[in-house]
Formats: structure tokens, sequence, C-alpha cells
């Protein structure tokens, strides 16, 4: 049953071998690229980001990508006006804020920086408050639990939070759920501007100037919110958004970002009760105190709400035996402002692995499976692009792709992180050992990551490490220590693989060369930064180009997908286990043991058959085996993630249908595992009933029968 059929052809590894050589490198490429795509600031709906649109296009275009531009009208937000200003004390004359970013001497995008937006925060409702402050550290629920405990009424007041650990729009949300009438956040110097003040900042040093601020949007969910779970196509069905504001889908208070200068200015006024040791700043910083007052904020911002057309860039190298199976690699374009490292150095990446892709056409290559790229627009106002191309191709998608490969930021640094869905973690770790550690020749990049792995992680991650910025603090809680490498699990960290993850339940990965990047969404976030504090020698850039295009080679050309659902089972053992910690033992996790039980079996069984293929093809690469049954293997490979999907989606979220990732729920940069059973968890804490506990019950029971209708799909048994 495995006819023979010889190929003329020149083996895929060789291909893939080339496409790693140095020879196919090229750093100045890559620089070129992302010095054209930062030239200026491009917001989302914005001209200039069509421009940026455009120059995508054209590149692709350029190396024989068939490619073209796909277009949403979404709803988005720009500042029209705002004002913050300060009474510090009774009777003493208001301050008014500045709020702009100091453009330093020398600056060579003085020109344009006019061009950057004002401050503000996107879909922030607009507002005119003004009240007494209090300030409530990272914003986190903890934190508000923390202020109720001191006895602190935060209702009715200000909130100032600082930036760093919590996602800013659940910040905005919690301060609003405990009373607050608006929120200001700002970035601590402690966090931001290396420790003190003889750190020095940018231009100088890679800190964050004393003006700088962080923008961001303040929305918690994904996708245009006017059109949840369909597709913002021209002419669309459309809420109003004056029902999304109603309904609290985007903040029902407003908020600004301001600078550290500015937040130090804020936090002398707030007298009261002396904070906690950890809500401190820097060593020679004022005391912080909790509040209220005396200080009186006026917080005045007044939004322009707009449909703005968005533009993703796709284009396709069609797969020459399957060309109905898609791999797809994706990075937003849009920025707040110049974008250098968020998110272009992604996009300029992106442009080096079609470079060479194009290289190895000439040579005769062809992928075996369809590979796509993609770059998105308004990710940086709640995935946007991303969420509406997804929701507009949704069963096609469903039914084609083989997995999503997400960079957002290529480099900010030299520690080298990756997330996945866990049939992945043995191809990512396969890849990180064919790549060249850029920082260190004698070694690869699996080699140094294993060495910054096996020192601890949740000892690293908790002071103010600027891995906490984009709240890499919260997803320590879905770690996973794997032989000697961490892979994060992909739920939060707010980027594109959302709606491909928990939408649709597409396998999915994100790699990134991360560490300090105190000038995340500020005016700073610049090429010149890049040269001089990301990546210098543009390096880290060539090698994520390596790992990210050797990952999507591997998923478009090997005949048996290259998925591991055992390191599923594992996993999902291992947070059973966990689970079984935490609950009483009025609530049995059984069905669950028995459900990933099951799956592993399953596993283990189709890793076999996949074996025994192998050994049929494997011994001369020139055979092929059976067409039908490999791709009946390969089908159950992908549709099983599929089938942790739940219809119905999580209780209470029900654009969220993965069983086993989530964002958690009052952290989007936050990653959960069973997000159901913790979500209710959480409730019959609060709540303390027997119907409470039994919701617990019952989510249990949901994760199981999604875990065993996997088990169904991987063994291909009725
Ligand atoms: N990555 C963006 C941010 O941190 C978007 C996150 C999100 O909306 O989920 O603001
Ligand atoms: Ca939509
Ligand atoms: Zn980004
Ligand atoms: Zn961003």
């Amino acid at each position: 049953s495995f006819p023979i059929v010889f190929s003329t052809h020149t083996p895929k590894s060789y291909y893939h071998s080339l496409f790693l050589s140095t020879s196919l490198a090229d750093n100045a490429s890559v620089a070129h690229n992302l010095y054209m795509l930062t030239r200026r600031p491009h917001v989302a709906g914005t001209e200039a980001n069509a421009e940026t649109a455009d120059y995508v296009l054209t590149t692709l275009t350029s190396h024989n990508i068939n490619s073209h531009i796909v277009s949403y009208d979404v709803a988005l937000t720009y500042p029209d006006s705002r004002s913050l200003t300060l009474t510090p004390k009774p009777g003493h004359p208001p301050v008014a804020f500045d709020l702009r970013q100091e453009i330093y001497a020398g600056d060579p995008y003085a020109d344009v920086a006019s061009q950057v937006m004002p401050t503000f925060h996107g879909f922030a409702k607009s507002g005119d408050v003004t009240a007494p402050v209090t300030y409530a550290n990272y914003g986190g629920v903890e934190d508000f639990t923390t202020l109720k405990e001191m006895g602190v009424n935060v209702s009715g007041t200000i909130v100032l939070a600082r930036y760093g650990k919590v996602f800013r729009g659940d910040i905005v949300h919690n301060a609003y759920t405990a009373g607050a009438v608006g929120t200001i956040i700002y970035s601590d110097r402690k966090d931001y501007g290396g420790g003190g003040k003889d750190a020095g900042w940018f231009p100088e040093a890679k800190w964050l100037p004393p003006t700088g601020a962080q923008m961001g949007n303040v929305y918690t969910e994904a996708g245009d919110p006017t059109t949840p779970g369909w597709p913002s196509n021209e002419g669309c069905e459309r809420r109003d958004y004056e029902e999304v504001e109603r309904l609290g889908i985007v903040p029902s208070i407003p908020s600004l970002p301001v600078s550290g200068a500015d937040g130090e200015t804020i936090m002398k006024s707030i007298g009261g009760k002396v904070a906690d040791e950890d809500w401190q700043g820097s060593d020679d910083a004022p005391t912080y105190r909790v509040g209220p007052g005396p200080g009186v904020l006026n917080l005045n911002y007044k939004a322009k709400k707009t449909i703005a057309t968005i533009h993703n860039v796709i284009g396709m190298i069609e797969g020459s035996e399957e060309p109905d199976r898609y791999v797809i690699l994706g990075n937003h374009r849009d920025a707040w402002t110049f974008g250098a490292v968020d998110p272009n150095s992604g996009t300029a990446t992106l442009l080096e692995v079609v470079q060479r892709l194009e290289k190895l056409q000439k040579k005769g290559w062809k992928p075996r499976r369809t590979i796509i790229f993609c770059s998105w627009d308004a990710e940086e106002y709640g995935l946007i692009g991303s969420t509406e191309w997804v929701e507009d191709n949704r069963e096609l998608l469903a039914s084609r792709a083989v997995a999503y490969l997400n960079v957002d930021i290529a480099v900010s640094g030299d520690e080298y992180s990756a997330s996945a869905t866990p049939q992945l973690d043995e191809l990512l770790k396969q890849a990180a050992k064919q790549v060249q550690d850029p920082d260190n020749s004698s070694q690869t990049v699996y080699d140094s990551w294993a060495s910054a792995s096996s020192s601890s992680p949740s000892v690293k991650l908790q002071e103010g490490d600027f891995e906490g910025l984009k709240g890499l603090h919260a997803k320590t809680t879905a770690l996973t220590c794997l032989a000697t490498v961490q892979i994060e699990r992909l739920g939060g960290g707010g980027s594109d693989f959302a709606a491909f993850v928990q939408h649709i339940g597409v396998a999915s990965l994100e790699v990134t060369y991360g560490g300090a990047y105190p000038v995340y969404h500020s005016m700073y976030d610049d090429f010149v930064w890049m040269e001089k504090f990301g990546d210098p020698m543009f390096r880290r850039h060539i090698a994520v180009a390596s790992i990210w295009g050797y990952l999507a080679l591997q998923l478009a050309d090997k005949e048996i997908l290259p998925f591991n659902y055992q390191s599923y089972a594992e996993e999902l053992q291992r947070n059973a286990e966990e689970l079984e910690d935490q609950i009483s033992n009025q609530i049995t996790v059984t069905p669950l043991l028995t459900s990933i039980d099951a799956l592993s079996k399953a596993a283990a069984k189709i890793n076999n058959e996949i074996k025994g293929i192998e050994e049929t093809i494997g011994w001369a690469s020139i055979v092929k085996a059976d067409v039908t049954r490999v791709r009946e293997i390969n089908d159950r490979l992908m549709m099983a993630e599929r089938a942790f999907l739940d219809r119905e989606g999580l209780s209470g979220r029900p654009w969220y249908k993965h069983m086993i990732y989530a964002p958690a729920k009052h952290n989007v940069y936050g990653t959960k595992y069973f997000p159901g059973i913790d979500d209710a968890i959480e409730q019959a804490k609060r709540l303390n009933t027997e119907e409470s506990w039994k919701v617990v019950q019952h989510e249990v029971w949901r994760v199981s029968r999604a875990i065993n209708q996997v088990t169904k799909v991987l063994s291909g048994e009725l």
C-alpha cells in the first residue's frame, strides 16, 4: 500500500540548511527596512500607516510574493483635547501639566516629532473629572484589595497607578470597579528609569527620559468593539459606539498616561497612610502614600471617535503538494510612535525571511504547503487587524490552517524566549538548536536559552525587572519547565496570536529576543534606540529570522507535521495536579485526570504511527509514503487543536473558546490555564456558596469533555 515514487527533486533538507546559512543572511537589508518603516510615527488608521502598508506590499512583491491588501473599517479613537491640572493642597494654585515628551538636542527625528500623537489611551472615555487622588501601586486586583484593607476609600477619587505588571486596560477597569472616577497611569523611574537618578536616560542610556510616557489601548477584549464576532467589512452591521460604552466593553471612566516626572509630582501631593515597602519607588524618591488627597486632580479628556480604514498586507507562496494547507507567519505593523522595537523589528525580520525564501525559490525550492505572510494593522488598539481577518475567514482557516507563527517585537534585548501551544514544544527546541547565538558564536540559541531558563524565573521576574514591562510577571503563572528550556504558554500577552489560538484553535507560537525595553510605546522607540541599545549589529534580528523561517519551513515541508501531543498531555497533567492542590475536596478532578490519561495514550499511538511511516520513508528521502495515509495523519494532528474549543466559549467571555488557555480575567498580560475553572474558583472563593462550588465542578467537566474530543480527533477512532 505504499506506492514508491522516485523524486527528481533536491531534498528539502538541503534548502533548509541553505536557509540557515550565513551567506543568505542580510543584516544591512534588515537595518534598511527598519529605517524605512520607522521614519515617522504610524498609528493605525493614519495616512502614514497606509504608507507603511504600501512599503510592505511593494517589498513582498519585489521578492516574488503574490500579495494584496485587505482593508477593514474599524472603530478607533484619537486624542481630540486633553488637560491635567493638580491642586496640591487646598488653597494652593493649580498647576497644569505640560504632558509633552521632550525632544533632546540633536534628535534626528526632531522635525517629525510633531507628528507623534499627544499622549493618550486608545479607547479611553471622554470626560471632565475633578477629584482627590489615591495611589494604587500597579493597579492589580490585589492592590485594590490592599487599599480596602488599609481602609482607603477609592470611591469618587482619581486613581494614580504605575505601569508594569498589569495590562493598562485592566488597571482602568479595576479602578472603575473600586469606584474611581478617573485613572492616571505613569512610568515609575524605579521600573523605567534604571532605578534612580544616576542611571541616565535616552539617548545616553537606554532608560526612559523623565518626560517619556507610555501610550497604549485600554480596551480589554480583542477585535473591533463595534463588530464582536463578525468581520468589519465595509458597510457591515455595526453596534453603536455609545452602546459599546454603555455595555462597558470600552472603559467607563477617563484615563491618561503620564511621564515619570509628572507621576512623581502627583505622588508628592498624596497624603494619608504610608504605602507598603513594595509599593515604594526608587531609594531617592519621596515616600509614597495612599491618600485620598489632599492633592486634587482635574482630568479633562476628549476623544475623537472614528471609523477608520485599516490595512492588513497578505502575501503567499503557494504550496506545490498541499496548497490547501496553510502555515501562517504574522507580525503587526502599526505603532504608537515610530515603532522601531514594537513592532517593526518584527516587520523587518519578516521581510528578511521573505528575502531568503526568494533565494531558495530561485534555486528550485517550492514549499509542500502554502506559506502565508501577514502584516497586521491596528494591533495596538486591541489586536484588531488580525482578529477581523480571522473572523472574516473563520471557517476556511479552521479547516486549513496548520499553524500560526507570531513575532510582535523581534528584538528589544538579548534574552531569547518562546511561547507556544505545547504540541510545538519539540519543534521550538529543535529550531533553537539550529541557530547560532547572536551574542556568543561558540554556542547555539538553545544553549543560552537553556542557561537563562535554569535561573529561577519566579525570582528573576519579580522585582521591577524589565520583563515585568509587558506584564511577563503575571505570565510566570503559566511558565513551564521543560527539560532545560522554558516555554511560555499563549494565553495572555496581548498579541495577534489571540484570534488564532483562542477563537479558532490553531496551533501557534511566538518567539522574541526580549529584555529591558523602557521606551516601550513612547516617543523614544525609534531607530536610534534600536541601533544603540536594542541590536547594534542587527544580529539578533538575523537570529529571529533564522528561527522563524526554519519553523515555517519545517511546518510547510515535512511530510508529517512536526507536532507532538505527548508534550501537551504532560503539560495538562502538570496543570491538573496544580489544580488539585488549589481546590477543596468537595470537587473531584477525576474526570479531568481520566481525560488527560486517554489523551496521553492517543498521543503515544499517533506518535507510533508516525514512526512507522517515517521508517518507510526515512531510509531514503526519495521514497514517498502513501499520500492519503499521510494526509489522514496530518489532518488528525492539525484538527486536534481545534477540539480544545468549546462552541459556547468561556462563561461571560464567549469569544474566547479555548478551554485550556486564555488571558487572565483581570490582566490581559497574564496567561491562565483552565481559565473557565479558574474564573469559577475565583467566584466560588468570593461567594462561598454550595451553588458556586457546583459551577467549579461543572467547569472541570467542560474541560474534560473538550480533552475527550481532542483524544477522538487525534486517535481517529469513533
Ligand atoms: N500589545 C498591545 C498592548 O500591550 C495590545 C494588547 C491588547 O490589546 O491585548 O497594548
Ligand atoms: Ca469583528
Ligand atoms: Zn506590538
Ligand atoms: Zn505595542
